[in-house]
């Protein structure tokens, strides 16, 4: 449907070179060391966390905010298995309820489809059993996350003990309620207990699963209400002010956790030193923001943020930029980088200069601080440089969600070791790029020609699985002139190259740009209103119409009520292709 695009402007990278230049190892790494002595859990600690961001960046005259939110948190502490004779090292499961006096059950097996090679991080798949588990304590391979953790609950569960790939189990958390919740999430929020163990001791547990034996678990958290500072750094620009791009990552961390995310702690650190001295080259914004309650409260420090300043973001947002876990040893690859359609070609380019690497991508999960979609934010990178995957089958490694693919990711291990001089420099370098490069574009480089075409193939997918069942004509038309008024506006765009940002045309199409992502992004992105947040859970692209792929298995009685939900998800597609089409048309009359 996109054809082949006019060449994105690449100037505001090249008139980076002095601020790229300038990026240097000494500050970063200084934090780095520091980090990976602090651990960063407790509020308390976050709080010594948040005080050394702070007095680095005092001391370069940089303008720093601290914001003061109370967001609800779940801090682990004490956990063990005890099953006859045998202890068992476990971590209790952030959101987990706690049981300190111990809960004694009968142990029972569940099968997974877990795949320990596969990115089955955040929602490791369950069986389609759903028979009840009452009164039982589940044993069950996977990493015991969000929807994992929600379905054993669901049937019934007192406690999940997930059965974790490697030698050292991994913290996390185990609720799909994204950030603090509302009156909406609470429902969901897990009332029952969920610990992790190691391989060789979930094997053990297992055989005595199979002898028909009980265990006792125990798990010791406190939960509730904590005061987390939110440090904000605001770089102005110097001819459009108020829009901006967002940098953002969590300094919180399980134990020192250096690798995730000391490393983008610092990366954040050097880049606000760096474009706070070149202000001057910087034409718009750029928001540089630290979150607490990312481990202990599903990403609540972000979700804090996105809530507070909604109407700026909805406003002014240019793209919101997650870093998380750059710069990590042997991570010398650029594959599986979160971007949203229409950020690739930008994301793509940006790898492709600094480090000379073909990068590849794919749609961003529901997690990791994207806490923006319901807003309707273009948004790009989570992680960023990974270790390639023959180096990983070569240790023995399995995927995990960070730490540049080192499976100390979430364990005690993830200390000073697990970062890399050379790779942070290289990943800083393009942090920076990716974020000044789309602060100083004449227009935002993002092409909306992709999220349209990713939008038709989306339907393609959905009609194949529905069949006769059901036809998406109507919202493939509204898609088709959606994509012909875009293919004229992209043409515009670059017919606007070289002039001033505050030209009122060169306004007017970054204006459609930042109003075509409040539309287009939610509804591939989120099924739940806007300003509310969805759960951590996988959200399939066009989710309103995924369940397009249940119709032909369904039952007879089945299929009229998965037809209802397909019409409302369709209707709600269309209008917002029409809107999108009114905007982008408006911005060419
Ligand atoms: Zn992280």
């Amino acid at each position: 449907m996109s054809g082949s695009l006019p060449d994105l402007d690449l100037a505001p990278l090249s008139d980076l070179a002095p601020l790229l230049a300038d990026i240097s190892l000494e500050a970063p790494w200084q934090l780095i060391e520091r980090y990976a002595q602090l651990k960063r859990e407790h509020p308390d600690d976050v709080r010594t966390a948040a005080r050394e961001l702070t007095t680095r960046l005092e001391s370069w005259g940089v303008p720093v905010t601290l914001h003061e939110p109370e967001i609800y948190l779940s801090l682990p502490g004490r956990a063990e298995v005890v099953s006859g004779k045998q202890r068992y090292r476990a971590k209790p499961l952030a959101m987990s309820r706690s049981c300190p006096e111990g809960l004694t059950a009968p142990l029972v097996f569940a099968p997974t489809a877990f795949d320990p090679n596969t990115d089955q991080v955040i929602t490791s798949p369950v069986s389609s059993d759903r028979s009840d588990l009452s009164g039982k304590l589940v044993l069950a391979h996977g990493f015991g996350m969000s929807s994992m953790a929600r379905h054993f609950e669901e049937r019934g569960a007192l406690g999940l003990i997930a059965v974790h790939p490697g030698k050292n189990p991994h913290w996390g958390i185990c609720s799909t309620v994204w950030g603090t919740p509302d009156l909406r999430d609470l429902p969901r929020k897990p009332s029952f207990v969920v610990v992790s163990v190691n391989h060789p001791d979930g094997l053990e547990l297992i055989a005595a699963a199979q002898r028909g034996e009980s265990a006792t678990v125990i798990a010791e958290l406190e939960e509730g209400w904590y005061p987390s500072p939110i440090p904000v750094v605001k770089i102005p620009g110097g001819e459009e002010p108020d829009a901006f791009v967002l940098l953002h990552g969590h300094y919180d961390s399980w134990d020192v956790g250096v690798g995730d995310n000391a490393v983008g702690d610092a990366t954040m650190l050097e880049i606000a030193r760096v474009l706070w001295q070149h202000r001057a080259a910087l034409k718009r914004s750029v928001w540089i923001a630290w979150w607490p309650g990312h481990s202990t409260g599903r990403y609540a420090g972000s979700t804090w943020f996105a809530d507070h300043y909604a109407i700026d973001l909805y406003r002014h947002c240019i793209a919101q930029v997650n870093c998380d876990s750059p710069g990590c040893r042997w991570a010398t690859e650029y594959l599986d980088i979160s971007w949203m359609s229409e950020a690739e070609d930008w994301a793509r380019e940006v790898i492709k200069r600094i480090a000379g690497k073909q990068a590849q991508g794919e749609r961003p999960y529901q997690a990791g601080d994207y806490s923006f979609n319901n807003i309707g934010i273009s948004s790009y990178f989570m992680l960023l440089s990974t270790m390639p995957p023959e180096l990983r089958a070569e240790k023995g490694y399995y995927v995990v969600g960070g730490c540049g693919g080192n499976i100390a990711w979430h364990t005690e291990d993830d200390t000073l070791e697990i970062a890399d001089r050379e790779v942070l420099l290289r990943d800083m370098r393009i942090y920076l790029a990716a974020v000044a490069g789309a602060a100083n574009a004449t227009v935002a480089p993002f092409r909306f020609s992709r999220t349209v075409a990713e939008f038709g193939a989306t339907l393609d997918r959905y009609q194949s699985a529905a069949g006769a069942e059901y036809s998406f004509a109507a919202a493939r038309a509204a898609l088709g002139e959606l994509a012909q008024a875009i293919t004229r506006f992209e043409a515009h765009c670059v017919s606007l190259e070289g002039r001033a940002i505050t030209d009122p045309r060169v306004q007017r199409a970054n204006d459609a740009l930042r109003r075509i992502a409040r539309i287009l992004v939610p509804v591939n992105f989120t099924t739940g209103p806007a300003f509310f947040h969805d759960p951590a859970e996988t959200i399939p692209p066009l989710p309103d119409l995924a369940p397009a792929q249940l119709l032909q298995g369904a039952a007879a009685t089945q299929r009229g009520f998965i037809r209802t939900h397909l019409k409302r998800g369709e209707n709600r597609l269309i209008a917002a292709l029409l809107d999108a089409r009114r905007v982008v048309e408006d911005s060419l009359a």
